[in-house]
């Protein structure tokens, strides 16, 4: 018989989620508000602290594109975007009619090069167009070289943006992750550390911005008893059933940040004393990540393999693992934007392989795993 596929991440519920819904359905708040949003969004202002204001949402994708318009972003704008990301950091530039700019990743974090960006933003000011905002990431949960970051975006004074999606929990210098940004996202899709099936925050900085993105995310409806509206809006609030999974999995978020962090123990073991295999971790004490992901450097020329024959021959256990993202301005659909920095991120994207990480692997799932990579190890 052919032993169950291990995914990458699924979701892991904790068992107080179906609560919560119930809830809804007891009450009748079945609408894109409600006690669950109310709840939910407490308990993440709460978690992330920094008196930060949260506004659940439907996505990810549609906090970023919120974030933009807050931050008064328009069709004349260039954004300026790590590379080295999901598409959706990158999208809702191009929903906004905004001109994205691509900026390199360094060697430490895998994350946004502080001196590939100041270059982009120098170069863009000489050329009479200073970008409008900066999207960071936070990949694989690992923080971002955040001091660096935010004082270039203070320097220059440009709107930053925190795309946290992959990173709550995690933190920088003991400073939660979505709460540096002028405006932070967050991400709840299935494969996330937690999920609501699929959903979104966006993190503010005050209530009146909070309140701005909710207005938006209502489709802008202005105060009048009758359907009145002045500027354009969208619908992009959460779901009050998929608020209360929410609630469910807030309750078991630290126990997912710990079981991931305990699979990036795992590799570190697994690929103790490799030569050519480097497991991604924290550069030094201020770096705190959450570990979404686990994934590992293959120096081809050491090991005698490639990440992609890795990848093949655990696939063939029925075991998933992933190339890291694409770069951006390596993507069909972007490459044709401006793109500031050096070979860190084709050189990563080439390498480089996320193996299963889920907050749900089991002993036996980790045994499994262990075995087939050693197969390849020992050939
Ligand atoms: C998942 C993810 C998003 C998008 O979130 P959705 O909720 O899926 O729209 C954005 N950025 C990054 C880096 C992500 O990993």
């Amino acid at each position: 018989m052919k032993k169950h596929k291990i995914w990458l991440s699924s979701p892991h519920m904790g068992g107080a989620e179906q609560k919560y819904v119930q809830e809804a359905f007891d009450t009748n708040w079945v609408a894109p508000l409600g006690p669950n949003v109310n709840g939910f969004e407490k308990d993440l202002e709460d978690y992330i602290e920094e008196n930060s204001k949260v506004a659940c949402l439907s996505s990810g994708t549609s906090a970023l594109h919120l974030a933009l318009i807050l931050a008064e972003v328009s069709n004349k704008d260039q954004v300026i975007c790590q590379s080295m990301t999901f598409s959706a950091s990158a999208n809702p530039i191009i929903y906004q009619g905004a001109t994205p700019v691509f900026v390199d990743s360094e060697k430490d974090t895998w994350n946004m090069c502080p001196i590939a960006l100041e270059e982009a933003i120098k170069d863009k000011i000489v050329k009479g167009n200073k970008p409008k905002a900066i999207i960071v990431v936070h990949l694989y949960g690992m923080p971002a070289k955040m001091d660096e970051i935010l004082a270039i975006s203070k320097k220059y004074d440009i709107s930053l943006i925190e795309d946290a999606a992959e990173a709550l929990g995690s933190t920088f210098k003991g400073q939660k992750c979505g709460t540096f940004g002028d405006f932070s996202i967050l991400s709840f899709n299935g494969n996330k550390i937690i999920t609501t099936s699929g959903g979104g925050a966006l993190v503010c900085k005050n209530k009146e911005d909070k309140e701005k993105a909710i207005f938006f995310a209502t489709q802008a409806r202005d105060n009048a008893p009758h359907y009145q509206h002045s500027e354009v809006g969208y619908n992009y609030r959460m779901s009050n059933i998929v608020a209360g999974i929410g609630r469910g999995q807030m309750e078991v978020l630290d126990e997912h940040i710990d079981y991931r962090r305990a699979n990036n123990q795992f590799y570190k073991e697994v690929f103790k004393n490799i030569e050519g295999i480097t497991v991604f971790e924290e550069a030094t004490q201020d770096y705190y990540s959450n570990h979404w992901l686990s994934a590992i450097i293959v120096d081809e020329s050491k090991t005698g393999f490639s990440r992609e024959d890795l990848r093949l021959a655990i696939e063939k256990d029925n075991i998933e693992s992933r190339p890291l993202w694409k770069p951006m301005h390596l993507q069909p659909i972007f490459k044709d934007y401006d793109y500031y920095g050096s070979n860190v991120s084709e050189k990563l994207f080439k390498d480089g392989l996320c193996l299963p990480s889920g907050s749900n692997l089991t002993d036996e799932d980790r045994i499994r795993i262990k075995k087939s990579i050693n197969k390849v190890l020992n050939k």
